[in-house]
This record gives structure tokens, sequence and C-alpha cells, in this order.
């Protein structure tokens, strides 16, 4: 059987973050550094926690400002863990350059005029450097072309696209180095029986769709709507969640996901995903895997809980409605034996 091995890890300066950038708060800044743990946990037999009284943290994650942005450098870290069979060692320090200018909530924040680039996308960032902490290297430059062999989350340049997913580059490496974790089975969602919209501006509709759902609603003026689906994975211990969706039109995204173990919350994720060609994964269609940094046992069915916006900016094409198509919500679970290492 395999182990989980637990990485304690540390966040210093989120005053400093905070302070410097006001589209951030300390809540924001919170959940992106959970999001970019967890983007490594979910493939890997990794557990990430805080240290217990006396624990030095094997991560130490730190935002700083000397009120200059470092062109080209978001981030910078020294040292990695490694997985050896008495378990973890090592530690890295990771510095995040918070003069630059990062975002969560990609298309609800507003920034200044970018004088050295950007927005960047702070989970990005953060998981890039998380990476780096894990022992990872940018991926292989091919000496004849000058080019990367092939992308990934650790590539040094990513733009000021929202990827928060990891590539097959990052897997391949972490796995190699931490090892490649088992998992159970899948449950997924009956969207059409459980869709059901909870919040929403008036316009707003929830359908089904074959096996999926379709939201749609007006953009002008900006609409809101949440609803839930509910997975069957009741005494499951969940490794991540699959998010399979569609923005159809440009003037619909993705905002936040939470996720409950019944009415408990479990963890909260920030989307930020939209068709509008800039995201950087494949077009409209998006295949999210979101991971439980906890991997919790489930008392009670799960209740995924989406957040989505309509909304029309300057100089998109006309539209009225905004619509999204739901194609699935799956449950990764573990298998029914595991154990974290002590
Ligand atoms: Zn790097």
């Amino acid at each position: 059987m395999k182990r989980f091995e637990r990485i304690t890890y540390a966040v210093f300066g989120v005053d400093v973050i905070t302070s410097v950038r006001p589209n951030l708060d300390e809540e924001k800044v919170y959940l992106a550094v959970r999001e970019a743990l967890s983007l490594w946990s979910t493939v890997t037999p990794l557990s990430f926690g805080a240290p217990r009284a006396g624990e030095e943290p094997l991560l130490r994650i730190r935002f700083e400002s000397d009120g200059q942005p470092s062109l080209g450098e978001l981030g910078a870290t020294s040292g990695f863990v490694s997985s050896t069979p008495t378990g973890p060692t090592g530690g890295a320090d990771i510095t995040i350059d918070s003069d630059n200018l990062l975002f969560l909530d990609r298309y609800l924040e507003s920034f200044p005029i970018a004088v050295h680039g950007g927005p960047f996308d702070l989970i990005a960032v953060i998981a890039h450097e998380i990476g780096h902490g894990l022992g990872l290297e940018h991926p292989p430059i091919d000496p004849v072309t000058g080019q990367e062999t092939e992308s990934g989350m650790m590539s040094p340049s990513k733009g000021t696209a929202v990827i928060r997913q990891l590539y097959p580059y990052d897997i391949r490496e972490v796995q190699r180095r931490h090892g490649a974790i088992q998992l159970g089975g899948a449950v997924n969602a009956n969207l059409p029986e459980t869709g059901r919209l909870i919040d929403a501006s008036s316009g707003v509709h929830l359908q089904t769709a074959g096996s999926g759902l379709v939201v749609s609603g007006p953009t002008e003026p900006t609409s809101r709507a949440v609803f839930d689906v509910l997975v069957p994975a009741k005494n499951s211990w969940a490794n991540a969640l699959r998010l399979q969706f569609t923005t159809v039109t440009q003037n619909v995204f993705v905002n936040r996901l939470d996720v409950f173990d019944g009415i408990f919350p479990l963890q909260q994720f920030a989307i930020s995903a939209r068709n509008s060609g800039d995201e950087g994964l494949a077009g409209k269609s998006w295949d999210l895997l979101l991971g439980f940094l906890s991997r919790p046992r489930l008392a009670n069915d799960m209740l995924v809980r989406t957040e989505l916006y309509f909304t029309k900016k300057d100089g998109q094409p006309q539209s009225d409605f905004g619509v999204l198509q739901l194609a699935g919500v799956t449950a990764e679970t573990l298998p029914p034996a595991f154990e974290f290492h002590a």
C-alpha cells in the first residue's frame, strides 16, 4: 500500500501582497495558495499541511515587495523537497514578487495600465514555484530550434493566460520524483436529475440537454447565476473533482466553484474560465481536474456549486445571451484502503 507523504508548508507576507495589490485580499491569496498546492497533490501521493508545534515547514512561501517589479521574474525558489523511503527531506524557500500585477478573478478584478506586462495569474505563478520547490525544472530546450520541446506549468513564461492545470510534462516529472497516485473509481453526477438553479438574475435559465445542462442568461446588464449539482459519492475518499464544460459564447465566464460534503464546505476553487481565446487551454471546452487538499472521506453526497457571470465587455462581439454547457461533474476517488504517512 502506497503511503501519502506529508509535506508541511507555511505562508508569509500575505499582508505585503494585499497592501500592494488592491484587487487581492487575504481570502483570495490563501485560496490561490491552496489551489496551487492542490494541482500537485492531485497527481502524487503527497499531502500538504500546516506544521505541527515545533516543526519547521518544508515549503516556505513568501510574498515580497520592494516597490519594483523585477522584470521577467514573477517568483524565485531556492532548494527543493525530495521524497525518500524514510519521508520527505530538504526544503524550499519560495518568494513571489508582489510588485507585478497579479490576478485571481480575471474578469471581475480591474487593473492599472500594465507597465511591465501582465496582469499574471497568481495561481499559475505560485504553482510554478511550488513545482521548483518539489524539484522540477523548466521543460528542456531543443538545441536546434531553441524552443521548448514541450510546454508545462513549468514553462518559464506563460504570458497573461489563465492556466490552472498541469500539463503532461509537469505530471510526468512530479510523478518521477514523488510517485504516482493510485485511484479508485469515478462517480458521476446525474446532471439533469440534480441540477438546480439556486441564485440567479432575472432572465437566467437552467435547462437539461441530453445528459448535461445548459445555462443561459442576458449579458446586459451583467447577470449572475449560481447552480448546484449533486455527486452521489457518499462514503468515498475524494481525491479530486473533474469538471467538463463549454463556454459557448464569449460573454459567459465561470468564476468560482464551491464543493460541499452535504452542507459542510470542503474546498473552494477559483476558475476564471471564459471563451475568449486568451486562457491558454484547449479552446472553449474545459476539462479541469480540481484536487482536494485534505482528501476527505465524504459523510454525505458531494454538492458542487458553480458561480458564473454573463457580461458584455467593450470590444467583444454583440451578443444578447451568454450560454454555458455543462457536460460532466465527476468525483475521482481513492481506493478504500489507504493511509496517510503520520
Ligand atoms: Zn521557473
